[in-house]
């Protein structure tokens, strides 16, 4: 085994965090993991995978439950495709294979959800194929390790960094090597200030030897995220609230939310909320006070939202954007999966 790989088995064997995947190798629980991870820090994976886990503890509970079940119990895990591609995947494996999850990263790269990085960690961890796993951890440790300069998410040092990984694994060993190298990113060689010192491959790496840690690897100048208006109403009938459901495809889908739509040039929140409420419902309410202005921040833009109380006048309910509606008493709101925005209109509501 090489010295690098020597010296990071051991180092990982006595400093690896007591994760709760790391106690299993179900492929089941190290996929669901892992599929978490891919957009969330790991402290705040945590209670998302063990509450997932208690309400869908093998793959034939995932496969067999409701959809609008998975995203409930994913509500607020955000990325909600993921949920959705979860599910696929769990009624794939469940119903054509019998639950046998597939144990080759070309198998696993047909399950749903599953891109390279995701199917060469569940190989990897699971089964031990000696097959590397490039992620955002690995490529810092190896950028700065060999002192790569060029953009770490370029496709041609993609391709390098997966090289090297692969040159690095010693054959039998993918399962701890691999979550050693990412530990290694997660813990020591981390994005400000690595802990050089502390770390098991500080002799042969070209960043510390050159003091590049904090240039390398290269940052992307970053792109400033385009800002959204959305006004949306609560519309009240007889006491009940109107939600809907949004398309099960794209951003947020399969979700419920109160209806609403962007703001255009010329037009007061209030009239936003009508003209919206009449495109997506073809009915007429009358809009009434704010009942909150929330921000939030997805990965490609950020939106504020303000929602109004409304009352429903006239018309009957035909969407045009969305797959279901349905009017609900207030208490009967947590039921559903909203999205983040929405939660915190619920919020103030029950307030
Ligand atoms: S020596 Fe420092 S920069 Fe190099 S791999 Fe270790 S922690 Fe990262």
């Amino acid at each position: 085994m090489k010295p690098f790989a020597r010296k990071l088995l051991a180092w990982y064997a006595k400093n690896k965090r007591a994760l709760p995947w790391r106690a299993t190798r179900d492929p089941y629980r190290i996929w669901l993991a892992e599929i978490l991870l891919q957009q969330t820090r790991v402290e705040a994976v945590i209670p998302y995978y063990e509450k997932f886990l208690a309400r869908f503890p093998d793959v034939f509970a995932l496969a067999d439950a409701p959809l609008d079940d998975v995203l409930k119990t994913w509500e607020g895990a955000g990325y909600y495709a993921r949920a959705r591609n979860l599910h696929r995947a769990a009624k794939l494996v469940a119903h054509e294979r019998g639950g046998n999850f597939p144990r080759t990263v070309d198998a696993l790269l047909e399950l749903p959800g599953v891109g390279r990085y995701t199917a060469g960690a569940v190989a990897s961890i699971a089964f031990n194929v000696n097959t590397p796993v490039v992620d955002g951890n690995v490529a810092r440790v190896v950028c700065r390790v060999y002192g790569i300069r060029e953009d770490p998410k370029a496709r041609a040092t993609q391709e390098q960094l997966w090289k090297i990984a692969a040159d690095l694994l010693p054959k039998g060993h993918a399962r701890e090597f691999n979550q050693a190298l990412m530990e290694l990113g997660a813990t020591i060689c981390i994005p400000k200030n690595p802990r050089c010192l502390l770390c098991p491959v500080q002799k042969t790496c070209v960043a510390r030897t050159l003091g590049l840690q904090n240039v390398l690897p290269a940052k992307r100048a970053k792109k400033e995220l385009p800002h959204k208006i959305i006004a949306a109403g609560v519309i009240y009938k007889r006491g009940n609230i109107l939600i809907q459901q949004r398309l099960s495809k794209g951003l947020l889908g399969g979700l419920w939310e109160f209806p609403g739509g962007k703001l255009k040039v010329n037009e007061s929140l209030e009239q936003c909320v009508a003209r919206e409420v009449r495109e997506e419902l073809g009915i007429e309410i009358r809009v009434g006070e704010k009942i909150i202005a929330v921000e939030h921040a997805y990965s490609h833009f950020s939106i504020t939202l303000h929602a109004f109380r409304c009352e429903f006048v006239s018309g009957r309910v035909k969407l045009s954007s969305a797959q279901r509606f349905k009017w609900v008493r207030p208490r009967e709101l947590e039921q559903y999966a909203f999205p983040a925005a929405n939660k915190k209109v619920i919020a103030a509501l029950v307030k």
